[in-house]
């Protein structure tokens, strides 16, 4: 696999931490595809005065900047042999559309992170461009936690994973791929078996729906001062806990059939939440005895509040605009969903969820218990992409 040159897609805090970790390990040609608004030339204006972008990780700082900023998928896209989409998902199908007629036969797209279904719309929107042989990968989570302190000049890196998962399509370049990853992202990238694995165990789809539900179910219209803004995962209660048990074992029993009608899928790295937790999260949970206990008493976790928007002076209200809420259920449950109505599974819980939510953010996604809601072509579903059947995912 012989990488010259990267496209980064997007400008968000995500593009700000990778373009200097990127720089410190690899020497081609960096561009950066930026599409929306102004954002090309205001990028470059600010990168040209400051000379570099800086990232600051723990004690240290890295530097680095793009070869080449455009606003035009043409002029970033030719050459690429790799190109990164760290981007909201919601952002994903419309920047996989402009780049898809310039990209050269041997390019590779990756979503980071995927979060579930990235692969029904790609490879959808790349067989309507005529370009099959692109090859498409997904990470499970971003490597980072991070935020841009000023734009186009620097960020912070407030975290960082010990590794990351990553299943690619067609399923031989992975191996090949993660070692390269590893070595330009900085941390370890590890392979997975396929792509659906990616949506299963994406459990960003339980937690943030989840424990918002927990927290605000029936509480929508409560005010906060900023001291008493709920914490977020240290405000899992044992309800809470339980809520979001149900919710991962209604995806294990989906797993589990997913398994009994493909003999040959390998869905090991699938997890419950709590194995979850207790292998990403080694070290930084001081009681690992129940599932509540591993998110109150997880340092990774601590002092995060849940999101909200300030009403008036020092009041604030639930932000159910929140990408918690706006990325987690239609690029998230909704897909999941989708494919337990395939397997014939049931899964109240996540029923329930999505109905409380589809309110809070106004959309409409089940309708009689069935994806038939008016919203229902904004969600990832296989069925949006013409799969209908398990079959036509699974090889993926
Ligand atoms: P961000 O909000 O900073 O990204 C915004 C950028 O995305 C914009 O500058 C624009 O370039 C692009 N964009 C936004 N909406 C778009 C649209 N509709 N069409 C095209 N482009 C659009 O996001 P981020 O914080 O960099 O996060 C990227 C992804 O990583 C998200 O899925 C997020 O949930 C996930 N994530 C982020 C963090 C973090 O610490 N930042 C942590 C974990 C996961």
């Amino acid at each position: 696999m012989e990488i010259k040159t990267i496209t980064i897609c997007g400008g968000g805090n995500a593009t700000h931490a990778m373009i200097p970790i990127i720089r410190k390990c690899f020497s081609g040609q960096l561009n950066l595809f930026l599409p929306f608004g102004d954002e090309a030339n205001h990028f470059q204006k600010l990168v040209d005065e400051e000379g570099f972008l800086s990232a600051k990780i723990g004690d240290g700082k890295l530097y680095g900047r793009p070869d080449k900023v455009s606003k035009f998928a043409n002029k970033v896209c030719l050459d690429a042999d790799i190109i990164l989409l760290p981007l909201p998902a919601f952002a994903h199908e419309h920047t996989v559309q402009q780049i898809a007629p310039f990209l050269k036969e041997e390019a590779i797209i990756g979503a980071i992170p995927s979060r579930s279904g990235f692969e029904y719309a790609a490879l959808k929107i790349l067989k309507d461009n005529n370009k099959e042989k692109v090859k498409i990968f997904g990470m499970q989570t971003l490597p980072w936690a991070c935020r841009i302190k000023e734009y186009a000049a620097s960020v912070d890196i407030l975290g960082k994973k010990k590794s990351v998962g990553m299943a690619a399509f067609p399923h031989e370049i992975t191996s090949e791929l993660a070692s390269f990853l590893t070595q330009v992202l900085d941390l370890k990238i590890e392979p997975l078996p396929n792509m659906i694995t990616l949506t299963l165990a994406n459990v960003g789809q339980i937690i943030h729906p989840g424990i918002m539900y927990g927290l605000f179910k029936g509480k929508e219209k409560v005010i906060y001062r900023k001291e008493t803004i709920p914490l977020f995962y240290q405000g899992v209660t044992k309800d809470i806990a339980k809520t979001l048990k149900e919710m991962s074992d209604e995806i294990l029993v989906l797993t589990q059939k997913i398994k009994s009608i493909s003999k040959e899928i390998d869905l090991d790295h699938v997890l419950s939440l709590s194995d979850w937790l207790i292998y990403s999260y080694k070290g930084s949970i001081a009681d690992e005895s129940t599932l509540q206990s591993c998110f109150v008493t997880n340092s990774a976790y601590q002092g995060l509040r849940a999101p909200m928007q300030k009403i008036k002076n020092e009041y604030f209200s639930p932000d159910f605009n929140s990408r918690y809420l706006t990325e987690d259920v239609p690029f998230g449950l909704i897909v999941i969903k989708s494919i337990a109505q395939m397997t014939e599974v049931k899964t109240p819980v996540i029923d329930e969820i999505i109905l409380s939510i589809s309110q809070w953010i106004g959309k409409e996604y089940l309708k009689g218990g069935n994806l038939e809601g008016k919203d229902i072509s904004d969600a990832r579903i296989p069925q949006n992409y013409g799969m209908k059947n398990l079959d036509e995912i699974i090889i993926y």
